[in-house]
């Protein structure tokens, strides 16, 4: 592969395709979109710009596959067989896709490799998964069996984001398939290279044409076009607040269900009597995974004041040996996704300290570091005022809000106090607390001890409040992606 200092002519650019009914295609127009590398800001590859054109086409094919049983009819074990020779070909391509995911997306090429080892365990787990979803009897009466079974939706629309694009699509895809369902899958224009290439080895797996097309394009032409599709029948969406809501009415005037993952302002939670060389490594890796670009990163952290000097003291030593650089140097973090990203993080810092909020620690970027990449320092921050911007709103950077707290009440309150509810984390030794706390925090996941962004195939995940609703990963997903029937039979 190409060191992450050379520039490519754009004959070099590797062009991917699109993946519809199993060929690989480009988009009517002809038209690309380039593929910037965020470690180098120059592009190394192209992807075909799909637009509402092609969407109707990839939707009929995933509507024939769905209507010929070559997948549906399977029974669940085969289904099972074939995802599992799928997480198989992914270990064998393990290191060109793990290099090939830090390069889309810029993290360190150790996260890169933990992206694609999280993939195989969701199709592994999904291909076991899928004969152990069963139905109910129902007692109604003595002439009477009533039971219920799960149909899968059908044509399920999957919208991916560019920050984890090989999880989270093989966190659906694992689910919808095993299920029964067909997928159109629209990944993001950012970043998705994986993503195509998982499709063409399913096809490998002995996953039928027009079971999973890849339908590459902007979010505002490809992905919008297929939300509205009336032919769909499911939206799983995964991304922004903002985008989530007009999905969420594109489905509205369909009558057809969705799952929206959306964003987060998680909080960890630090008691008098917390064990700090325990939380604060955690507490550390977890802003800093994907350089803050997580959904369930732990970007509040409310520390009782028993405890604030410590911690501050501590997070402003690691904070400041912390090193950004680009994807193949392996540092502490990678590059932002692209510039934009790189601007909204600064303004959140800048008007923070505009607003005399105290910079407690903040990392360097290394010399070496491509002086066109998206690079963004590590920074701590605090006290953050509770109805600050940097204590309410998503900044998905690398940024760590630290806000005292003197009561359990109060550290409930705070927690509590955004829009958004999808992870918690308490760090305490009082068993009694953790449980109280536990059940009063608003989220969709709660760790004690310990914190999960994204960890765990087998974990339930989802939000409440703006991050979202619907639960994916774990046995959860397979019942998201299906549909329950009730049948009755009089066999007086
Ligand atoms: P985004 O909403 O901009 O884009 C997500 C996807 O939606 C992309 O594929 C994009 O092309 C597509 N899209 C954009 N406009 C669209 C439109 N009008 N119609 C249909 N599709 C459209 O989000 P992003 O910037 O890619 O991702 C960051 C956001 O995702 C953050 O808010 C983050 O918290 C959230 N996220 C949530 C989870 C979760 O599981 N809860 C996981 C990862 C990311």
């Amino acid at each position: 592969m190409t060191g992450y200092g050379a520039a490519l002519s754009s004959q070099d650019l590797k062009k991917y395709k699109a993946l519809v009914g199993g060929e690989q295609c480009e988009a009517s127009s002809g038209e690309t979109i380039d593929m910037i590398c965020p470690s180098t800001g120059l592009p190394f590859a192209t992807i075909p710009r799909c637009s509402a054109a092609d969407v109707g086409r990839a939707v009929s094919c995933a509507k024939t596959a769905l209507a010929s049983s070559d997948w549906a009819g399977l029974s669940a074990g085969e289904r099972g067989k074939r995802l599992y020779r799928l997480s198989e070909l992914l270990t064998q391509n393990r290191e060109y896709l793990a290099q090939l995911e830090a390069r889309d997306t810029g993290k360190p090429l150790a996260q890169g490799y933990g992206d694609i080892d999280a993939a195989i365990q969701y199709f592994a787990f999904y291909a076991g998964a899928a004969d152990k979803i069963t139905g109910e009897t129902l007692p109604i009466g003595v002439d009477f069996l009533a039971m219920t079974v799960r149909e899968p939706h059908g044509v399920v629309v999957s919208i991916v984001p560019w920050n984890y694009p090989m999880q989270i699509f093989a966190r659906v895809a694992g689910a919808a398939l095993a299920m029964g369902n067909t997928l159109v899958v629209k990944p993001s224009e950012d970043a998705c290279l994986t993503v195509i290439e998982t499709a063409n080895l399913a096809l490998e797996a002995g996953i039928p044409p027009g079971v999973l097309n890849i339908l590459t394009g902007l979010g505002e032409e490809a992905g919008a076009a297929l939300s509205y599709n009336p032919e769909i029948d499911f939206i799983t969406f995964t991304g922004s607040l903002e985008v989530g809501t007009m999905i969420q009415s594109a489905a509205a005037r369909n009558h057809i269900g969705c799952t929206l993952e959306l964003g987060g302002k998680s909080p960890q939670i630090i008691f008098e009597d917390a064990d700090l060389n325990k939380a604060l490594p955690v507490i550390k890796d977890c802003i800093l995974k994907n350089a803050g670009q997580t959904c369930s990163a732990g970007s509040r952290l409310l520390v009782h004041q028993s405890r604030w000097e410590e911690v501050v003291d501590t997070l402003r030593m690691s904070f400041k040996s912390l090193v950004s650089g680009s994807y193949e140097a392996n540092l502490d973090l990678g590059p932002l996704i692209n510039a934009a990203q790189v601007r909204r993080v600064n303004a959140f810092c800048d008007q923070a300290e505009a607003d005399g909020v105290a910079l407690i620690g903040e990392g360097t970027i290394a010399p070496a570091a491509p002086s066109e990449g998206y690079y963004t320092t590590a920074k701590v921050y605090g006290p953050v005022p509770i109805d600050h911007a940097l204590a309410q709103d998503e900044v998905f950077g690398p940024v760590l809000s630290l806000i005292p707290f003197r009561t359990e009440e109060e550290a409930v309150r705070i927690a509590n106090g955004t829009p958004y509810g999808l992870v918690a984390g308490i760090w305490t030794k009082d068993i009694s607390r953790a449980t109280r706390v536990a059940k009063a925090v608003r989220s969709g996941q709660v760790f004690v001890n310990t914190y999960g962004a994204g960890g765990g195939v087998e974990l339930p995940f989802g939000g409440v409040k703006k991050s979202g609703h619907g639960r994916e990963k774990g046995f959860e997903a397979l019942k998201e992606f299906s549909v329950l029937k009730t049948i009755v039979v009089n066999h007086a």
